[in-house]
């Protein structure tokens, strides 16, 4: 007799269901609810003797829709357990509230997104947490730059906007050597392209604003590692209470349904476009994970399926032609969201990431002519003739 199989990653995505009430709906159903009833006062009592993570309370401690939302994601990420937030900054901030104390250290990539960066150089300080910026392209220098006070690894692998990757199974082996806590933010890949997981990292955090909604709707933000360690962060954000809305988790958990066959095309549509603009006249630059010419590609292919749905490129004329180039575009939104099945693109150091210096921006990989693109859903031939006719007047 053969063994039963285990379900494939997208059948995880579309049966994990955590509830079926009595109606015996077919679809998920939305608890929106922010308080839940006893049947006696012993069961009331009870309920307030067990930190566990299976009885409703309070909707700032658990809520059916939201542990569905949690319970995909663990599925898809190969994750013991999850935390919701409301937002992806949500998320970040809390594991950094969990796990750091007064005079620990933490070693973060410097390509991080612009909140977290204001998050560990303006607000960690305040409270005795020291940070210090490992460079992307540059591994060779992490491991000198731990300290013996250094208490987590942050990273994420594509950064945001410069589509740096770093060998996570690597990483990995560096952080158990040294006992740190490794945390990976998978936004841009999603797990349906790369599970960190499984190369070694303790926690993945996600912005579910981004592909995991997929539509540019609503906001939210998850955490999923090792038992251990969601049971303490759990503890704290049910006290802290940056808990997901359970209308928020009910849009999320229909939209990882879809998650597989979106990334699909998003990256055949990522890929085309990488390939369709390297070298374009206008253009110094094209960077796509999955173009030979990243200079990552190799580590790109051993740990990502495909190489996700954003594309950078760099416009020879600097600044003003990334402008030019935004103000041309006729379908693609302008927009600094990402991960939506409407195309959007950027111009970081114009918009995003305008606050930094031009030092720190050349740090992290933002030159001035830097565009990136959310490579949507749409018919392929409409988004290369949108940016190419920009790309002609810019
Ligand atoms: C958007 C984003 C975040 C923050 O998520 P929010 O949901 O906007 O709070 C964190 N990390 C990355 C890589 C992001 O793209």
């Amino acid at each position: 007799m053969s063994e039963p199989s285990t379900p494939g990653p997208e059948t995880l995505a579309i049966r994990t269901q955590t509830r079926r009430t009595a109606e015996k709906e077919h679809s998920t159903p939305l608890f929106l609810t922010s308080s839940f009833v006893y049947d006696s006062a012993e069961d009331m009592a009870a309920a307030f003797t067990d930190d566990s993570l299976d009885v409703n309370i309070y909707s700032r401690f658990s809520n059916p829709t939201v542990d569905e939302f949690v319970d995909k994601v663990c599925a898809l990420e190969g994750a013991e357990a999850g935390v919701a937030t409301g937002t992806g900054m949500a998320a970040v901030f809390s594991i950094f509230m969990t796990f750091l104390n007064q005079g620990d250290h933490i070693l973060s990539a410097s390509a991080v997104f612009g909140s977290t960066h204001t998050i560990l150089t303006k607000y960690l300080p305040k409270w005795g947490i020291a940070s210090t910026y490992f460079d992307m392209t540059r591994p060779e220098t992490l491991e000198a730059l731990i300290r013996p006070n250094t208490k987590m690894l942050y990273l994420e692998t594509p950064s945001n906007p410069g589509l740096d990757i770093i060998d996570l199974a690597w990483v990995g082996e560096i952080c158990r050597r040294h006992d740190v806590l490794y945390v990976v933010d998978n936004c841009f890949a999603t797990p349906a392209v790369q599970q960190p997981i499984r190369f070694g990292a303790d926690l993945v955090i996600h912005s579910a604003t981004k592909f995991m909604d997929g539509q540019g709707r609503v906001l939210g933000g998850v955490v999923v590692g090792r038992e251990e360690l969601i049971y303490e962060l759990y503890l704290m954000t049910r006290n802290t209470g940056p808990s997901l809305s359970p209308f928020n988790a009910w849009v999320l958990s229909k939209s990882l349904e879809t998650l597989h066959l979106r990334m699909e095309k998003h990256a055949a549509n990522a890929l085309a476009l990488a390939q369709a603009l390297e070298g374009h006249p206008k253009l110094s630059r094209v960077k796509y994970p999955f173009l030979p010419s990243h200079p990552q590609h190799a580590i790109a292919l051993r740990q990502m399926t495909n190489g996700g749905g954003i594309v950078a490129f760099e416009l020879a004329g600097g600044v003003e032609a990334g402008r030019r180039f935004l103000n041309q575009l006729n379908m693609i939104s302008r927009t600094n969201n990402l991960g939506d099945s409407r195309t959007i693109a950027s111009h970081p150091s114009s918009t995003t990431h305008s606050k930094l210096s031009e030092k720190e921006r050349l740090s992290v990989g933002i030159t001035p002519g830097l565009v990136r693109i959310s490579v949507g859903l749409e018919t392929f031939g409409d988004i290369l003739a949108d940016i190419e006719q920009a790309l002609e007047k810019a």
